[in-house]
């Protein structure tokens, strides 16, 4: 992956102007990817000179209250002040980061499609990059936005502009997305960039502490409530799914981010080649979708459940039943498999 020189050239050129109101906006249920590089860039344009706000759609989860700087981050959803709609009007230049279609803000999408004249601009390393922005960064073989932004930092600034803050929000990102650094895309640039950031002096093993070992007794409740009560393999030990309905979740003070992970782990399983799960929320029901190797979950997302994401994780939305949901689900798999989706 290498950031195009001549989009960091029209990059600059839009920087140029001092004092510029800038706004960053990333995706719904924000994860460390999202807010670590949400938080890093924002620090690159303020030190620029730039006025900048992240905003996000909904509350962060709370394992990732401890980064530096992220109480200044606006939930659009508990916006009380009207704060968003101001600082998108006012805005010269919107950054969004770390989605690829506008539906993953929700509420706020509306705001930002509407509210403004704005130049916009996409950093993002999702596949499929949406159409109608004025510049983009779209590195889907990038393993977190956290890279696409560390590397355009590299590119612009130069490794010696990355300060230990910002290192340890890139780091937060970089880990996250790669599950500890397990998934794909680990290339030996990303660890080069990993090196840099331990350069600065972050504290690796406190960061990890901070994000995985901060849960709620609730949580780990839940997920061995999850995996022996509610898993289901099917296709002959290669698929798996559970599902989780509000009344479960409440029975065990489900907080935002709890069900975070869960969809990862039937994939320990030998031999299990797709795992899913459903998650009951008040107006639909959230779908995550893992997967390993060649089998493509964005493809099935984007078939069969309204999303995508990567190959091998992704999600998307069901506004139908969980049974209904299950149902479908079990049928989709069925012709996913007979056309090779499984192979
Ligand atoms: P997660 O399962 O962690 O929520 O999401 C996995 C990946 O799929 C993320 O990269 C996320 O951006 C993407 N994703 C999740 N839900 C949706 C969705 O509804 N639409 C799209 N386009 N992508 C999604
Ligand atoms: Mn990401």
């Amino acid at each position: 992956m290498e950031i195009r020189q001549e989009d960091l050239k029209q990059l600059s050129g839009l920087l140029a102007n001092p004092r510029q109101n800038i706004v960053i906006v990333s995706h719904t249920n924000p994860d460390g990817d999202a807010v670590g590089s949400s938080l890093a860039w924002r620090d690159v344009l303020e030190r620029m000179g730039h006025r900048v706000t992240c905003l996000i759609p909904n509350k962060y989860p709370y394992f990732l209250d401890w980064m530096p700087g992220i109480d200044t981050v606006v939930s659009f959803k508990n916006d009380e002040t009207g704060l968003t709609r101001r600082v998108v009007a006012e805005a010269d230049l919107i950054f969004c980061l770390d989605f690829n279609a506008i539906s993953r803000l929700e509420g706020l999408g509306e705001v930002i499609e509407t509210n403004t004249t704005a130049r916009r601009i996409l950093i993002d390393h999702h596949l499929s990059p949406p159409p109608g922005f004025d510049l983009s960064f779209s590195y889907p073989d990038a393993s977190s936005t956290a890279f696409v932004v560390y590397s355009m930092i590299e590119k612009m600034l130069g490794i010696k502009a990355i300060t230990k803050n910002m290192a340890e929000v890139l780091y937060v990102g970089m880990m996250t997305d790669t599950g500890n650094f397990s998934f794909s895309f680990l290339t030996p640039a990303l660890y080069r960039a990993v090196a840099v950031l331990a350069e600065t002096g972050i504290d690796i093993p406190s960061i990890h502490n901070n994000v995985y070992n901060a849960y709620t007794e609730g949580r780990a409740r839940l997920f061995g409530y999850a995996i022996n009560r509610k898993m289901e393999v099917i296709h002959d030990g290669t698929v798996a799914y559970m599902s989780l309905l509000e009344s479960e979740m409440r029975r065990f003070q489900f907080q935002p981010g709890d069900s975070e992970g869960f969809v990862n782990y039937p994939l320990t399983i030998k031999r299990m080649k797709l795992s899913a799960i459903f998650i009951a929320h008040r107006k639909f029901i959230r779908i995550s979708l893992r997967s390993r190797g060649g089998v493509n979950v964005d493809l099935f997302a984007r078939k069969y459940f309204n999303g995508g994401g990567h190959r091998n994780a992704a999600g998307g939305k069901s506004f139908v039943s969980m049974r209904e949901t299950i149902e479908h689900f079990k049928r989709s798999i069925e012709e996913f498999a007979a056309e090779g989706g499984l192979d």
